[in-house]
């Protein structure tokens, strides 16, 4: 019996995506379309490509694999994570409200700040973990809320069913930003939410190698208005990034379970070491986040942070010993990234609200990736054993 696309895994959706659909020439797997423009078939007939802001074969493969696999209508491929989230933006009018979590992305602070001081919007950032301050920022008719979850660089989670219906009773669109998760670990359309974006840079395209973003709406009408405006407005991102990026997300699943299963052994090792004072993983069963992980994920994911034991010279002292894990920010890579955000990922943040935030001098924050699990606890233990 022939196999339904439906009725096929993530995994196998993934892998088959586009393959097999070449018509000119029969190619196994589809070419990159490097066009800017299409003929017209005739005088007044227009076809169904005319320019390529508008309309391009690559793009169109990677958007509709990404619908299929969030469980959407349709997707819009932009040019980045923050041109992703400001094409959403397009969505509020002036005047109207948007409900951001406060310790959200710090690309989508600053954005939501700026577009806010414009008079674009209006915007407040709440905790979405307090329960009474969400309900409060509801009753003043939100037209947009955001949910960011687990939120970076701390992997606190928030209930996105119980948010989505919250502002659904008060008619507001739902989106949410999947980013640290990606499809393989958790759906958010199938929790409620109206909007999915991705930062496509991170566990989407997965190798470090290009910058991209993703809308995806649940309903066509949604992502129809969307997708004008992505066109309106030029939003659109390249043939070329598209092609790599359906590339990288053919072994999204794969990546994930490896990534993932390191960062529950990293995790463990972490919890259990004398110079480490706390592990921020929704993995461990001590962690705030395991319960709700377990209800809306089907797993935890390969992020993680923890708080090193020691003074900030400890801390510079370990970031000088390591040689496997690159120092750098962004994430969801094959390979592993350590990052301190204090100075790199947050430093824009006041200590004040870095403070607030629970953002220490002594967080690390690993994107674990996939070489061997026992090189890379040889790794850390060797910058440990230096402190
Ligand atoms: C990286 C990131 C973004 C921004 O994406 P870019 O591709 O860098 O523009 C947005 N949200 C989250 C959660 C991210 O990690």
């Amino acid at each position: 019996m022939a196999n339904d696309k439906k009725s096929l895994s993530g995994p196998t959706r993934a892998i088959t995506a586009e393959i097999g659909t070449d018509l000119p020439f029969k190619a196994v797997s589809p070419p990159l379309y490097m066009t800017s423009t299409y003929n017209w078939p005739g005088f007044e007939q227009k076809g169904p490509y005319d320019y390529g802001r508008t309309v391009n074969p690559n793009r169109e493969g990677l958007a509709s694999t990404l619908a299929d696999l969030e469980g959407g209508a349709c997707g819009v491929i932009t040019a980045s994570g923050m041109a992703a989230i400001d094409l959403v933006f397009n969505l509020v009018n002036a005047d109207e409200l948007i409900i951001a979590p406060h310790d959200c992305y710090g690309g989508t602070h600053r954005l939501l700040t700026h577009r806010a001081l414009q008079g674009r919007f209006r915007v407040e950032f709440v905790d979405q973990t307090d329960g009474a301050a969400l309900t409060a920022a509801m009753t003043r008719g939100p037209k947009l809320v955001l949910i960011e979850t687990p939120s970076n660089p701390l992997m606190r989670l928030v209930d996105v069913s119980a948010i989505a219906s919250a502002a659904h009773s008060v008619d507001a669109l739902v989106m949410c930003d999947n980013t640290f998760l990606s499809p393989a670990r958790m759906q958010p359309l199938a929790l409620g939410c109206d909007i999915v974006i991705h930062s496509t840079t991170k566990y989407i395209n997965g190798h470090s190698d290009v910058v991209g973003g993703a809308v995806i709406a649940k309903d066509a009408e949604l992502g129809e208005k969307l997708a004008w405006w992505a066109n309106c407005a030029g939003l659109t991102g390249s043939p070329f990034d598209s092609y790599q990026t359906l590339r990288g997300l053919r072994t999204l699943y794969a990546r994930m379970d490896i990534q993932e299963a390191n960062a529950q052994k990293l995790a463990k090792f972490l919890d259990a070491h004398t110079k480490v004072t706390r592990v921020y993983y929704p993995g461990l069963p001590s962690d705030p986040g395991y319960t709700l992980a377990q209800k809306q994920q089907s797993g935890p994911g390969a992020m993680l942070s923890f708080e090193l034991s020691g003074d900030k010279e400890a801390v510079r002292t370990f970031f000088g010993q390591l040689s496997l894990y690159q120092l750098a920010a962004s994430l969801g890579g094959t390979e592993s990234l350590i990052c301190h955000p204090a100075t790199m990922t947050h430093r824009g943040m006041s200590d004040e609200a870095m403070e607030i935030a629970g953002i220490t001098q002594n967080l690390i924050r690993i994107s674990v990736g996939m070489e061997q699990i026992d090189d890379q606890i040889t790794d850390l233990e060797a910058a440990f054993s230096k402190i």
